[in-house]
């Protein structure tokens, strides 16, 4: 594949200074997700040509494994992604095997593809898959300016969700209630837990989508109601904290965790992109050899939505 846009994910940040926790063998080149054309095509592969527009499924599953057999593919023993144990997309050209690839639609744009992966699939398996989420649910989106955060706002207005976002600048929040949230927080001056409470009539979410970690986390355990479900899908800001089971048992809620998604999840996230019902909020592009430069915006979080390369 010539590789024409290449979205940046936090992970990828992680890898680079080591705090991952994912077992690397060096060299790595990162890139996860990312559109452009085939350039050309390897022995025994049929049903595709050069010059074709593809975004390749970035999580390569063995097909064999017990986890597989059972449709987990993210869980699969034998993993292999794209831009952790294979060679990604931060590169101009990048090989990839032929049945993970899936063909853009016309109109669909190199920068979508690379853009709508991770945050899209992650959102629909964490809301609908591990949390049951419902329609008519309070959803509480933290860090609703990122890239999964943009993702997870439209995931649960698509659901039919009713969305309050969270973000530390008013910007972030303006962009969030265009997305679709109906009730906004800047927890860099209000309190999550009061907020929550005053937007829902003292009710409280359901759900809470949290990517945060830390006091954030913390606040939004009791910013839920009765059986609320709070999923974590990361917690760069505080990685241990203590919870009350007190509160935990007598509400019956359920604390979750989710990471990644489904082989088919990810596809319905492209063809729900491709469709126009979902839209990858785009930060900026930067040219690959801007890359270090696109990793210290993602780490300023001075950004809303994804930032891309184009090699
Ligand atoms: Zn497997």
């Amino acid at each position: 594949m010539r590789v024409r846009a290449c979205g940046i994910n936090h992970v990828d940040i992680d890898m680079r200074n080591g705090s991952s926790r994912i077992p690397l063998e060096l060299p790595v080149t990162l890139g996860m997700e990312f559109g452009g054309e085939i350039a050309e095509v390897g022995a025994g592969v049929t049903g595709w040509s050069v010059g074709d527009r593809v975004s390749p499924v970035f999580q390569i599953h063995c097909n064999a494994c017990d986890m597989c057999a059972l449709g987990e593919h993210h869980h699969c023993r034998n993993i292999n992604m794209l831009g952790i144990q294979s060679p990604g997309g931060y590169a101009e050209y990048v090989a990839v095997p032929a049945w993970v690839l899936y063909r853009l639609p016309d109109g669909m744009s190199y920068e979508a593809a690379a853009a709508a992966q991770t945050s899209f699939c992650t959102a629909l398996h964490a809301l609908r898959t591990r949390a049951q989420m419902r329609e008519g649910d309070w959803v509480l989106v933290n860090a609703a300016g990122s890239g999964v955060g943009t993702a997870a706002i439209q995931v649960a207005r698509h659901l039919g969700g009713r969305v309050i976002a969270s973000a530390r600048t008013d910007e972030k929040l303006e962009r969030a209630r265009e997305l679709g949230a109906e009730a906004v927080i800047n927890y860099s001056r209000e309190n999550i837990t009061e907020a929550v409470r005053a937007a829902t009539g003292g009710r409280g979410v359901d759900i809470v989508y949290e990517s945060v970690g830390g006091e954030i986390l913390r606040d939004s355990i009791d910013a839920m109601t009765t059986f609320g479900k709070l999923i974590c899908i990361g917690c760069h800001a505080g990685e241990v904290e203590p919870v009350d089971f007190i509160h935990l048992f007598r509400n019956e809620w359920s604390l979750l965790g989710s990471a990644r998604s489904r082989f088919g999840e990810i596809v319905e996230s492209l063809d729900l992109v491709a469709q126009g019902k979902l839209t990858p909020v785009v930060h900026g592009v930067f040219p690959l050899a801007q890359a270090a430069d696109a990793h210290r915006l993602m780490e300023s979080r001075g950004h809303t939505g994804k930032i891309l390369l184009a090699p």
